[in-house]
């Protein structure tokens, strides 16, 4: 019994730790008296879970500068040290890979991005996306035992109960596979994995425009329409990963034969493809996704236009979407926000006229701040904050965090973590 309340209380501190762990990721810098105010813990539980915290080598403490000069001690502030450790993210794009190494206050250390096609062959895209993170390694001197885990975005829903990708006609190459466990297994490392969609709604959240907010809508326009739901302040993904799939809202009844088999959908009037096939033949060529936006930047009208068209048919979708959820700002990303204000203009005109008027006159219609690297970036704050940081209590997995001090490899694998046991299975 009374060891029963022993790993109770281990496992009770391991909590704490990673409360205090998660305030320090949100306030960056914070006095024990901040933490204790934002955990809700006493400051003497506070100032022993730092004291154990420093030990392990995971926080530094600095003097307050701001209170220097004063009378007595300046108080002492405590911070992650960001060298405590190094994350992984990696973005499947359909047609590319990116992947960064960042360090835990998500600062990238370094990045790269190789052209190729992911939607046909899983496994060529992780050799890919293997073979860039060991040069980047190599560049940045990061060893194995260093990296404390690996967020993963892929351009497809992501059934989150199993870690696979849904969807046999969005991502053909990927369809039906455990995209999770077999990264981890590859990576030999713990994995999260999500859509990209939902990364730059997180990475806008954490990092860029949606930061402060708590209800926000990320739309991405990129190869594909998508979206991403931030409600209440946590990442949306409804029962199965599909919530904010708008690309397949359908918007002509008897429209064009959409990838997912349905007629009409948004993605075949407003998505990349739709726009660029309205173009060809007045340009008398293909026009490339670059061209499109060149087009638009040289105030070309018949381009303008049909940009516009599409920001006014997806605007339609979202005034709907602003009824259902009431966000404070639609966040516009992917390559295609890079048109800018025509595309954006119409999208807010839409809300406007078609949104109930309390829902369009708060919100916000307003470009990305993180550019096309924004799913890039989620895929980091996957590991290093955002909706880990409450899975990790709610799991009581503390922490993929634990092992970073460690020198020995097993260390970093948290018990209790699927993902992980999958990675040490292989
Ligand atoms: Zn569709």
């Amino acid at each position: 019994m009374a060891e029963l309340n022993g790993e109770r209380a281990g496992v009770l501190r391991e909590r704490n730790c990673a409360r205090v762990i998660q305030a320090l990721r949100r306030q960056g810098l914070a006095s024990r008296t901040d933490l204790a105010r934002v955990t809700g813990l006493s400051r003497t539980t506070v100032g022993s879970l730092v004291a154990e915290l420093h030990a392990r080598g995971l926080v530094l403490e600095e003097a307050d500068g701001r209170r220097q000069g004063g009378r007595g001690r300046p108080p002492v502030l405590v911070r992650l040290d960001p060298a405590a450790g190094v994350a992984v993210g990696i973005d499947f794009d359909h047609d590319r890979v990116r992947v960064a190494l960042a360090d835990l206050s998500s600062t990238v250390l370094a990045e790269d991005c190789v052209e190729i096609d992911v939607d046909h062959s899983a496994s060529d895209a992780i050799d890919a996306a293997l073979e860039i993170l060991a040069a980047l390694q190599a560049s940045a001197g990061v060893g194995d035992a260093q990296i404390v885990g690996a967020g993963v975005g892929l351009p497809g829903p992501i059934d989150r109960r199993t870690g696979t990708v849904g969807s046999a006609v969005i991502l053909p190459g990927w369809a039906g596979l455990p995209a999770r466990e077999t990264l981890a297994q590859r990576l030999g490392m713990s994995v999260q994995v999500d859509n990209d969609a939902n990364l730059g709604a997180l990475a806008e959240f954490s990092f860029g425009a949606g930061r402060g907010l708590s209800d926000m809508v990320y739309v991405r326009l990129g190869s594909g329409v998508g979206a991403g739901l931030v409600l209440g302040g946590s990442l949306h993904h409804g029962a199965v990963g599909l919530a904010g799939e708008i690309g397949h809202v359908q918007v002509r009844t008897d429209g064009a034969v959409c990838r997912c088999g349905n007629r009409g959908c948004l993605e075949t009037v407003a998505g990349d493809a739709a726009i660029r096939a309205l173009l060809r033949p007045a340009r008398g060529h293909d026009v490339s996704r670059q061209e499109v936006l060149e087009l638009v930047a040289a105030g070309d009208l018949g381009t303008t236009r049909v940009v516009g068209d599409a920001g006014s048919a997806i605007g339609r979708v979202l005034a709907d979407l602003c009824n259902a959820v009431n966000p404070e700002v639609v966040v516009v990303g992917g390559e295609l926000s890079e048109a800018g204000e025509p595309l954006l203009a119409a999208i807010r005109e839409a809300i406007d006229r078609y949104a109930l008027p309390g829902a369009a006159e708060v919100v916000k219609v307003v470009h990305g701040e993180l550019g096309e690297r924004a799913e890039l970036l989620g895929a980091v704050a996957l590991v290093t904050r955002g909706t880990a940081a409450l899975a990790l209590i709610e799991e009581e997995t503390f922490v993929s965090f634990g092992g970073a001090v460690g020198a020995d490899s097993t260390a970093r694998r948290p018990a209790g973590r699927r993902e992980v046991l999958h990675a040490e299975a292989s």
